[in-house]
């Protein structure tokens, strides 16, 4: 399927976990794809290389900083030179802190508003005024389930996660007429890197084993009692880019299985 062929994407922290398979599934239906986020190197251009090849489509990558307002410019400004276009931004990056706010590290706490929310209101001043100009664009901030309820020990990532869910629904209200979509998307428990290095943090944080973690706290939020798969919230993404999603804007998908629900 080329359904995205002739769009352009940017997608925050795609190096690894949910932005990996978010930027997989784009190149995968033809899009050109900016990869950015941190890691090794040659595992990197491994991953851009790969995909270019099995995709089709034109795949490069921006080392751009999500807390560095000036690389978040110079990284869409890079996208739509090589492109021509950046028609789909997905905000993706972010980190994750647990702790008490008694203890909660000040720098935790900057640098989780600075890449969980911030970022994202940057990527989307600079690339929005292209999709305006073109008639078409769609901006999908990744939210968390996290954007609707609160957990304790995590007062940094849902003040983010709360803020995003508040600037997805301005900005779409300010290009409503524009053929531009912003929507979020909240996932619950998706077995990624980031959940895997809370698990010992919660564990300390509540007294508990780490395997109580998983059952007790992670798990036990999800009906379902499943984590959610990265190509749940991929295949989200291209149902959002679709013709078929034009009409849904500002709106918080939740894919937590049932978590919010309760
Ligand atoms: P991950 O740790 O697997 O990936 C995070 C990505 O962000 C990586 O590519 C990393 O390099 C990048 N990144 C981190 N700091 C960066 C910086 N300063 N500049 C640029 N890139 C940076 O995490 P994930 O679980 O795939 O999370 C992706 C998004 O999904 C996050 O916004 C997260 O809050 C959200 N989310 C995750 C879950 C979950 O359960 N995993 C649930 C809900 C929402």
């Amino acid at each position: 399927m080329t359904t995205l062929k002739g769009k352009s994407a940017l997608v925050t922290g795609s190096t690894s976990g949910i932005g990996r398979a978010i930027a997989e599934a784009l190149a995968d239906q033809g899009a050109n794809v900016m990869l950015n986020g941190f890691g090794d190197s040659a595992e990197i251009e491994a991953l851009r290389a790969d995909l270019a090849v099995r995709s089709g489509a034109m795949v490069l990558y921006s080392a751009a900083d999500m807390t560095k307002p000036d690389e978040i410019a110079a990284m869409v400004t890079e996208a739509e030179a090589a492109f021509g276009a950046v028609d789909i931004l997905v905000n993706n990056a972010g980190i994750q802190f647990v702790s008490p706010i008694e203890d909660f590290p000040t720098d935790k706490w900057d640098a989780i508003i600075a890449i969980n929310l911030t970022s994202a209101f940057h990527t989307t001043k600079h690339a929005l005024g292209g999709m305006k100009s073109r008639g078409w664009g769609r901006i999908i901030n990744l939210a968390s389930a996290h954007s609707l309820v609160a957990s304790p020990f995590k007062a940094a990532y849902v003040a983010a996660k709360h803020g995003i869910a508040g600037l997805t629904k301005t900005v779409a209200l300010e290009c409503a007429e524009d053929g531009v979509t912003v929507n979020a998307i909240s996932p619950g428990y998706v077995l990624t890197p980031l959940v895997q290095a809370q698990i010992p943090a919660t564990a300390k944080a509540r007294g508990i084993t780490e395997e109580e973690v998983k059952r007790d706290v992670i798990l036990a939020a999800q009906p379902t009692k499943k984590f959610v798969d990265v190509e749940e919230v991929a295949g989200t993404v291209l149902f959002l880019c679709s013709d078929a999603a034009k009409g849904m804007t500002g709106a918080n998908l939740s894919i937590d299985g049932g978590w919010t629900a309760k």
